[in-house]
């Protein structure tokens, strides 16, 4: 039995209303439902923590049940694999470890070329919350930890199929329409949109000149179109990886540790900083409650004492001894900046590695424990995460920046990211409603700073219904229009996912 209430919510703990919940079984049955011209949100596996699959209007469309690989090939790049929306990242991974799909529907092709799929090929991007659909992936343009080496979702998608608001289906390859220098964008079915100039924000629905249109569609929240189906390309991991957690006395020593580690990068050879992330004194405080309570967090060792910041480091590269050699220069940046050797944890085989990931996974899950526990008093609370970046600034003078905002709020709030992009997740938790109107002010402050030195104040996790207002608030109206045009030339009657953006 179906608990339809559950589908009115998303990991934002938001919770919204629909006229029905439906479940496709397949495209043909999505379309015909997009063909009654009603109100729609697109939900996927609901993990987005923005509000963006919450339904406030109509009927909420879940297609995880559009799930599966339904293609393999291989072409002069390597292998791709065609998937339905609805697969788990979990269960893609999964299948590819084992090399093992349903492949009773799979052409003669597709067989032949899972017999010569190489072991230890995967979809890169990770958005740490392994149970994410991949249409959510594309949809969110999903990044997270690995985004400082292998880029974002839409970076791994070759071609994309969906429908348009009116049901019409499109089959869409990467780099098959491109917007022109004028804003036109011809759509594959032949039709020619008039898109507006956006000036160049670090936003979705935001065009840009000899933008691809899989570019466009990705990150745009279900607003302009329902994916179907996509083609992903897989790729090999370094042959050889090591995971660093380096724990640090306080903010200082993490930051020139992070300044240092990224100024020695480009000059590494043979090896990668696969990943770079940060996590502060309560994220740390979060994982410790978590582990108390749940056991699989127990295989990770206690934290050394006095740890009151993080940096978690992947390396990556083909030779150990090019690997060695960068992780013997981090070691001494991390002595340099205060570090003790025994300060560390360091892995090497992938049971480990992942074993490391738990920490950092478990963060915003830890906040999203305080923020279930401080609902039971107060039901209007939720959480807010000013998800921002900040282009090329130095952490030295960032991160005790954004530390000293949260602590002269008096709110209590955990600041974590992937620091090769100085992109932050900075959660809020208020404990009631004071505090909650609290985090908003600062939450606006810190995405207000954020856009004026360049960055992007939805850098990663979109915009959905919890950051709607913020930046109808903050964005010059002329990006906000261009926006809404972008909106309106796919979505003119404006049935898909009401409510996200605007
Ligand atoms: C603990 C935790 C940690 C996280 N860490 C990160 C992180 O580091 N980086 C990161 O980027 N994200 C992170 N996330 C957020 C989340 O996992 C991603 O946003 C993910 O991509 C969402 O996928 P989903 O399947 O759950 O999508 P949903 O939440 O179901 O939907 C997301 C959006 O996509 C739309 N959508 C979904 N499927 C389709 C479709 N087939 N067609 C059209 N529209 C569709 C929905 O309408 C909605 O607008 C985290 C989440 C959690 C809970």
């Amino acid at each position: 039995m179906i608990d339809h209430a559950e589908y009115l919510k998303d990991e934002s703990r938001l919770s919204g209303a629909a006229e029905a919940v439906l479940f496709p079984q397949s495209a043909e049955e999505l379309a015909a439902l997009l063909k009654e011209g009603r109100p729609v949100t697109f939900q996927g596996a609901r993990t987005g923590i923005m509000g963006a699959a919450v339904p406030t209007a109509g009927r909420a469309v879940n297609l995880t049940a559009l799930s599966g690989a339904t293609a393999l090939g291989q072409d002069e790049k390597g292998f791709w694999i065609d998937v339905l929306p609805g697969t788990l990242l979990c269960d893609l991974r999964a299948a590819l470890r084992r090399r093992e799909f349903d492949t009773a529907r799979w052409s003669d092709a597709s067989k032949a070329a899972l017999k010569s799929l190489p072991a230890g090929l995967d979809f890169l991007p990770d958005p740490t919350e392994e149970t994410a659909s991949l249409g959510g992936m594309f949809m969110t343009n999903a990044g997270g930890p690995s985004s400082l080496s292998c880029g974002r979702t839409a970076e791994h998608v070759l071609a994309v199929g969906g429908l348009f608001a009116s049901g019409e289906s499109f089959a869409l390859a990467r780099g098959q329409c491109q917007i022109d220098g004028a804003g036109r964008c011809a759509l594959p079915g032949g039709q020619t949109l008039q898109l507006p100039a956006c000036p160049g924000l670090l936003l979705p629905l935001c065009p840009a000149p000899g933008q691809d249109l899989v570019d466009l569609l990705s990150g745009s929240e279900g607003m302009l179109a329902a994916v179907t189906s996509l083609r992903l390309r897989l790729s090999a991991r370094p042959k050889v990886r090591w995971s660093v957690v380096f724990f640090f006395d306080g903010p200082q020593g993490a930051a020139a540790f992070a300044d240092g580690a990224l100024a020695m990068r480009p000059a590494w050879e043979g090896c990668d900083l696969l990943s770079l992330e940060y996590l502060d004194e309560r994220s740390l405080g979060l994982f410790c409650s978590l582990r108390r309570t749940q056991s699989r967090l127990q295989v990770l060792p206690d934290l050394p004492e006095g740890a009151r910041a993080a940096v978690m480091a992947g390396l990556g590269g083909a030779e150990e001894s090019s690997v060695e050699e960068a992780l013997g220069a981090l070691l001494e940046c991390f002595v340099e900046a205060g570090g003790q050797e025994e300060d560390t944890w360091a892995a090497d085989t992938p049971d480990e590695i992942e074993k490391f990931q738990l920490l950092r996974h478990a963060v915003p899950e830890g906040a999203n424990a305080v923020v279930d526990q401080n609902r039971q008093k107060e039901p209007a609370l939720h959480k807010l995460t000013a998800d921002v970046s900040f282009p090329n600034a130095p952490l030295c003078g960032l991160l005790p920046e954004l530390l000293g905002l949260v602590e002269e709020s008096g709110l209590d709030g955990a600041l974590f990211g992937h620091l090769g992009g100085r992109h932050f997740h900075l959660n809020l938790l208020p404990r009631d409603r004071a505090g909650l109107e609290r985090a908003e002010a600062l939450c606006e402050e810190v995405c207000r700073r954020s856009l004026a030195r360049g960055g992007s104040p939805a850098a990663e996790n979109g915009v959905g219904k919890t950051k709607r207002a913020l930046l109808a608030r903050l964005l010059p109206a002329d990006v906000l229009a261009a926006m809404r045009a972008v909106k309106q030339a796919f979505d003119p009657q404006g049935v898909l996912n009401p409510g996200n953006f605007f």
